[in-house]
């Protein structure tokens, strides 16, 4: 499948991988190509920057938000979700219309330090936003809720099964996603309902983040025992 993976983070990079492992067709989208890859020192959170990846990953194209969106047949959100709105935006309405967008920003707020809160929270959620804002996109809201190496890897982590998510209003869509996260080797996929679930999905980062410090590592995962 061609796939545009919006976002040259460390999501965007784990998804683009792993993708093209699994023979798509990826592109990553950023806002300026020669920006991002004249980029030499490590972002925020220590990871090396994106023109090192992509040395490592010669078959991943990088292209603008809206070179990458309009020949994709799937998109992938990995988007800072302060900006995910004027990303998509970028990316182009035409080049959207009618994809399924796989939605994994959360709405996080580090304005006033760390742990960040969110800037949307229980009555809305950000993936509803972006479905308001794109209503013929097929937003579906999933992975959001683990660390990067384990939305494409989830056999990294030992103790077995773990569950992922998927919130959004076209069945279809939701299955699309479903058959990606089971290539990735996702057992327990669970379908919570349409858009409006991603609130559910979206306030487990405040106790994700408690996790992580409490843990002292982001290698852990939500698993629903029934
Ligand atoms: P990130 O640093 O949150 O986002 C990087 C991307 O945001 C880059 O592609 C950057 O564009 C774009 N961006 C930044 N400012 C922008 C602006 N003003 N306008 C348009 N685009 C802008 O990367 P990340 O850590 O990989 O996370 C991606 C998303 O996944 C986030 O929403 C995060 O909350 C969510 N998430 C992350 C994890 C994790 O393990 N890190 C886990 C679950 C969910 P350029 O390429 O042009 O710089």
């Amino acid at each position: 499948m061609k796939i545009a993976v919006l976002g040259t983070g460390m999501v965007g990079q784990a998804l683009a991988g792993r993708l093209t492992e699994l023979g798509h067709d990826v592109t990553v989208g950023t806002r300026d190509v020669a920006t991002t890859m004249a980029r030499t020192e490590p972002d925020g959170m220590g990871n090396p920057p994106y023109r090192d990846w992509a040395t490592a990953h010669p078959a991943v194209t990088l292209a603008t938000f809206a070179q990458a969106a309009a020949d994709a047949e799937l998109i992938v959100n990995a988007t800072s979700g302060d900006v995910s709105l004027p990303a998509l935006e970028a990316a182009g309405r035409d080049n959207l219309a009618g994809k399924v967008l796989l939605d994994i920003a959360n709405p996080l707020d580090f304005s006033q330090g760390f742990p960040p809160s969110l800037f949307v929270k229980d009555t809305d959620s950000l993936g509803e936003q972006i479905q308001a804002a794109f209503p013929d996109l097929k937003v579906v809201k999933s992975l959001n809720t683990m660390n990067a190496l384990l939305m494409v890897n989830p056999g990294r982590l030992a103790g077995g099964e773990h569950s992922v998510f998927v919130s959004g209003n076209d069945a279809a869509a939701k299955k699309t996603v479903t058959a990606l996260l089971e290539s990735f080797g996702h057992t327990d996929v669970i379908d919570l309902g349409d858009i409006t679930t991603a609130r559910g999905t979206e306030l487990l980062l405040p106790i994700w983040l408690r996790l992580y410090g409490a843990l002292g590592t982001p290698m852990f995962q939500f698993r629903i025992v029934r």
